[in-house]
């Protein structure tokens, strides 16, 4: 079992008490406010990048040669072996952004790239909900029914996921941090942001969000040097990650593209708009001392 996010529980909780977080928009009438959704699929787009710093700085081997994969692999992986009811959270929020990305391709007729380094956002969205229902079919079952994932392919699920886990756990087993062994500094940078993107700065400072994840990285592996994770206004939607600077780059743009997505093609969605919510906020446990102060 990997050490959870303990912090990342009470973040989302701390948003919503805030309610300064990310926009949400009335006229669409939520089931769960947009901020949320914006905050669990960037928690998503995190790992995700962090996947791709940990193929590049261990020169680890990528079968199949699709990083791209591997990286969603690994975030859904890590987070389903975390465990905790805020994982699973984010991984339910990043299969609706996922599914929310496929309509709005759909609506806006785009031409789906078959080539892309990416898979398409249905089967990303997919593939999340497949390594859940394999990691636990009767725990995710609701959401597999929701997504309509056949039986057929719920079944051979299992194996996908057991494979998938196996092969993150064994390529960084070497490079899980001991107690006993320094941490490596990780620097966090939240840039400028204005109009618009200003709310996503100030909602992702006051979730501590940068910070929470790189304590849980530095915490959890060695790493050969400094990092940084930056979030900033890119001019462009998106996040990477650079070799060359050593940085994990979240544009504040991509916060504002999920929130516009969230809340023109969110409603009416079946798992978007659900009422009762698996995993409600009063799940979330509040921000203790002990787990920052770790
Ligand atoms: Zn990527």
């Amino acid at each position: 079992m990997i050490r959870g996010f303990a912090s990342f529980t009470g973040t989302v909780a701390l948003v919503a008490a805030l309610g300064t977080g990310f926009v949400s928009s009335a006229s669409a009438e939520p089931s769960f406010p947009a901020d949320e959704f914006v905050a669990g699929n960037l928690v998503y787009v995190l790992m995700h990048e962090l996947g791709h710093a940990q193929i590049s700085e261990r020169a680890l081997p990528v079968l199949g040669g699709r990083d791209e994969d591997a990286a969603d692999v690994y975030a859904i992986t890590t987070m389903l072996a975390m465990g905790t009811t805020m994982s699973d959270w984010v991984l339910e929020q990043s299969a609706i952004g996922w599914f929310l990305l496929a309509k709005r391709e759909e609506r806006t007729r785009a031409t789906l790239t078959f080539y892309d380094e990416h898979g398409l956002d249905k089967q990303r969205a997919y593939q999340i909900v497949c390594l859940m229902v394999g990691s636990d079919p009767k725990k995710f079952k609701q959401l597999a029914d929701e997504s309509k994932l056949p039986d057929s392919r719920r079944e051979s699920c299992g194996p996908d996921y057991r494979n998938a886990s196996y092969s993150w756990q064994e390529l960084l087993k070497p490079h899980r941090r001991s107690p006993d062994r320094p941490k490596t500094r990780i620097d966090v940078v939240y840039g400028e942001a204005k109009g618009k993107l200003k709310v996503h700065a100030d909602s992702a400072r006051a979730m501590r969000l940068l910070e929470t994840l790189a304590d849980w990285a530095a915490d959890e592996y060695v790493w050969k040097a400094p990092l940084t994770i930056e979030m900033r206004a890119c001019g462009e939607t998106g996040a990477n990650w650079s070799p060359f600077t050593r940085k994990i780059v979240l544009c504040y743009e991509l916060a504002e593209e999920l929130a516009e997505v969230y809340r023109k093609y969110g409603k009416g969605m079946p798992i978007a708009t659900r009422k009762s919510a698996p995993l409600s906020m009063a799940a979330f446990v509040p921000i203790s001392s002990s787990a920052l102060a770790k």
